[in-house]
Order: structure tokens, then C-alpha cells, then sequence
């Protein structure tokens, strides 16, 4: 499977590169950076040169997401599953007296029109692949059930992400292509922190699982966690 991945340098989008070519999947690593990344990924594709294909990547700008589209179309020709992982956490405790509109518009444009970019200039590759799935990182703070007084960008920002993720997999279920939106848990990443209990690999592992379609998920369902359980909308 080629498996495309926005924000694989470090995290939780490091975790799913390591884990899918670990697995046999050809991984194509998008990151602000670069071609030639430093850290951790690089240390991957040096492990990895036939699997690991490092492109440069900001999912702010447009221009920057085409031309990886491009690369990866001459390249590649076809991908086989997107995993919009990228994402930013600002304003964390802000009272809503006291938020700054321009984290919130920052937050907005990762979280949200990120993936929304990603899928208008992606979807032609992921249209010549097999066995197609899209995962749209979300979290539980977009669950509007469970809604709390806080995180207003972060939570706002995925609770969208949901809406969309929903209109995809409508857009998509024709074609057979799967769309989900996935909660990967409370993982010990630079945002989830040192308190936090889950590990990202076990999370990468259970959304691979997802993708080589090891558990089965009920068609109707799109708001899931990374161990394929229905999360409240
Ligand atoms: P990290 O902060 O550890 O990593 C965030 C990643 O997003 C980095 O690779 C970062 O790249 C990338 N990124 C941020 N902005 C951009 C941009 N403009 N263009 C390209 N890449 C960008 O976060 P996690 O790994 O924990 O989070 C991964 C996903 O999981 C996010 O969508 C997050 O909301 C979600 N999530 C995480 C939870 C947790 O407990 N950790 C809980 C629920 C959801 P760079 O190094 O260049 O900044």
C-alpha cells in the first residue's frame, strides 16, 4: 500500500511512518521539512530508501500541497490511502474573553482547510489507487456531545474537520473509497504531552490496522477511534 502521511516528522505522523514501513507499505512522508528531512525521519529513510519518500510539505499553502501532488504523480502515480494527520493545538486554556483571533484563524487553516487542501489536490492520485481509505485526524474535544469550555480553536477546528470528513465519505462511498475521522487517543506526543497514557505507535498500529482493513467498521459510521469504535458526534 502506499500510504501518504501530512506531518510525519515528528508525533504521532512519525509513529504511522515508522510503523507502515515496518509493515511493507511504501510511505510518502509530507513535512515542512522538506525533501531532505532532519531527526527522526531521516534516520527512517535512511533505513528505508526504496520505502520512505520524503516531500516538502505546509498544509497552509496551497501552492506548496499542488506541487507535492505533482512530485508524487510522476513519482508514484497513484496513492493508495491519506492520512491527514498534521495538526496544531493553540489557546488551550483561553477564555473565550480573552482569545486571540489570529491562533484561531492559524488553527482554522491547519486543522481544517489543511486536509480540505489536501483532499482537492490529492484525490486524483488516491482515484488510481486500490483499496482506498482517507483517515482525517481528529480528536474527541470535536465531539460536540461531550463539548467542554475550552480548547475553543482546537475543538472548534475538529469539529469541522468531522463535518467534512463526513461530506467526503458521501462524496467518496460511490466509488467505494472509505473516509474516516479518527479520535487517535490521548498519545505522548510534543501535544499530548508527558502525562498522557496512550503511545503513538500503539495508536499507528491500530489505525493500520484499520487501513489493511484487519477489523471491519460499519459503513455508516465516520467519527471512530483508533481501535475502530463509534465516538458520540
Ligand atoms: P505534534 O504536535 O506532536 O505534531 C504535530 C505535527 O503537525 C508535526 O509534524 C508538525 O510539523 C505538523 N504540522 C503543524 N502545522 C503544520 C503545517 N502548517 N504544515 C505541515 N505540518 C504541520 O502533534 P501529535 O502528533 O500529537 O498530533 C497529531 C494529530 O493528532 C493532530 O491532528 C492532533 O490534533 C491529533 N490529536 C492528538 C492527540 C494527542 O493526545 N497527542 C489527541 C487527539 C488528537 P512541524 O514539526 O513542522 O511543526
Amino acid at each position: 500500500m502506499k500510504i501518504f502521511i501530512t506531518g510525519a516528522n515528528r508525533g504521532l505522523g512519525l509513529a504511522l511512518a515508522s510503523t507502515a514501513v515496518e509493515r511493507g507499505h511504501t510511505v510518502i512522508a509530507g513535512s515542512r521539512d522538506g525533501e531532505n528531512p532532519t531527526g527522526k525521519l531521516k534516520v527512517l529513510q535512511e533505513r528505508f530508501p526504496d520505502k520512505v519518500l520524503s516531500v516538502s510539505l505546509d498544509v497552509t499553502s496551497e501552492q506548496s500541497i499542488s506541487i507535492a501532488a505533482n512530485q508524487i504523480m510522476e513519482k508514484e502515480g497513484s496513492i493508495d490511502a491519506i492520512i491527514n494527520n498534521a495538526g496544531v493545538l493553540y489557546e488551550r486554556d483561553a477564555k473565550i474573553e480573552d482569545l486571540d483571533f489570529s491562533l484561531l484563524e492559524l488553527t482554522m487553516n491547519v486543522n481544517l482547510y489543511g486536509p480540505m487542501r489536501v483532499m482537492k489536490h490529492f484525490l486524483p492520485l488516491l482515484k488510481q489507487g486500490t483499496n482506498q481509505t482517507v483517515i482525517n485526524i481528529s480528536s474527541d474535544a470535536g465531539s460536540i456531545a461531550n463539548a467542554y469550555g475550552g480548547d475553543y480553536p482546537y475543538a472548534i477546528s475538529k469539529t469541522a474537520l468531522n463535518m467534512f470528513s463526513k461530506q467526503l465519505n458521501h462524496y467518496l462511498s460511490n466509488q467505494q473509497i472509505r473516509v474516516y475521522a479518527v479520535h487517535p487517543g490521548w498519545i505522548k506526543t510534543d501535544m499530548g504531552g508527558d502525562k498522557a497514557r496512550g503511545s503513538p505507535i500503539e495508536t499507528a498500529s491500530n489505525l493500520l490496522d484499520i487501513l489493511e482493513k484487519k477489523k471491519e467498521i460499519d459503513r455508516d459510521l465516520f467519527f471512530i477511534n483508533h481501535r475502530g469504535e463509534a465516538m458520540p458526534l
